[in-house]
């Protein structure tokens, strides 16, 4: 069950006609509060993110002024009541609610899918609204088409993929995203690793491989793709990076009908790869490469994403 109501609700997602096919995750461990649905948390959620506009509206202090048409301040009151809250449902189906990525981070926290300092202060540096296509609502946490049959996944799937890296995107350390897409996620890894890191991002439609540069350089990480430590490519990411492999993190942001063997490989020992794998049904994996070489696999939850195929079939729709 989800709160249907919850920005993080793929049923919201699909109610505005947002989710195309992409990546949401329906996942056993979603914390409880998010799993049901109350009237009073679900007003109390909007008072805490609404917290400005309450305010504004406090209606104790509207509820005292005289209606100039009955003279009556009750009726008055109730009508602005009233209007607040279909202003505010309005407000919040329209997903434009949320106005820049530190409130993005900071209702993602609310909602404990953000819990690490460090991945909360990078969403808040890179911005999504540069990543996402003109016109559609960048904070809003719920997958979007970027075109070409693929999606940029919503927020709290790309929170979760950091924080199951986090310890494998230290400075200095080497990261790969592949299907990097927008590049909203390289960007964050590159944030991560830093200057004397590597992060390397390949996504096999040249075309989004183009537009992920422009929105890196118009992005708080420019500085490092035009220095080299931030680089994306074009290619087959089911065969990696060999380049600047071996990698202490492996992202992989399509599902995979199986583990690419060439990923493991140039997974470092010690390494982390977090990959969605099934088709209609899949699991997000966290496969761990032990000192020994040898790999431990576990499901982290199930998720939907596009599927990790070649070119033709994703541009034939699959
Ligand atoms: N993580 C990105 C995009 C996710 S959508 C973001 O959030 O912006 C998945 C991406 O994987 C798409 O851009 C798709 O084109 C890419 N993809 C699918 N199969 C691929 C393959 N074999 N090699 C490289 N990229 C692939």
């Amino acid at each position: 069950m989800y709160n249907l109501l919850s920005p993080s609700s793929p049923w919201r997602a699909k109610a505005i006609g947002r989710l195309a096919y992409g990546c949401f995750y329906t996942t056993p461990s979603t914390p409880n509060h998010l799993l049901t649905f109350t009237p009073t948390r679900f007003f109390s959620h909007l008072l805490h993110r609404r917290r400005r506009t309450v305010s504004l509206l406090r209606p104790t202090t509207l509820s005292s002024c005289p209606s100039f048409l009955t003279g009556n301040s009750h009726f008055c009151g109730m009508a602005v009541i009233i209007l607040h809250y279909l202003l505010v449902v309005l407000w919040l189906l329209s997903g434009r609610g949320i106005r820049d990525s530190k409130a993005m981070v900071e209702g993602l926290q609310s909602y404990g899918v953000i819990s690490s300092e460090k991945v909360a202060e990078v969403m808040g540096t890179i911005d999504r609204a540069l990543f996402v296509p003109d016109g559609t609502p960048a904070y809003d946490d719920s997958p979007m088409s970027i075109g070409y049959n693929a999606t940029i996944s919503a927020p709290h799937m790309h929170a979760m993929c950091l924080q199951l890296l986090e310890k494998n995107l230290q400075p200095d350390m080497h990261a790969l995203d592949v299907g990097s897409g927008t590049g909203y996620l390289t960007a964050c890894f590159a944030l991560m690793v830093g200057p004397k890191g590597r992060a390397v991002g390949v996504e096999h439609i040249p075309e989004l491989v183009s537009s992920s540069i422009e929105n890196i350089q118009k992005s708080a990480v420019a500085p490092l793709l035009k220095e080299g430590s931030l680089s994306v490519h074009v290619g087959d990411g089911r065969l990696g990076w060999p380049e600047f492999a071996p990698y202490d993190a492996i992202h992989v942001g399509a599902a995979a009908p199986e583990i690419p063997q060439p990923l493991i490989d140039q997974l470092k020992p010690g390494g982390r790869m977090v990959i969605p794998v099934g088709n209609i049904y899949q699991d997000l994996k966290v496969v761990d490469k032990n000192m020994d070489g040898s790999v431990s696999i576990r499901t982290e939850t199930a998720v939907r994403y596009v599927p990790l195929t070649n070119r033709d079939a994703q541009l034939r729709g699959y």
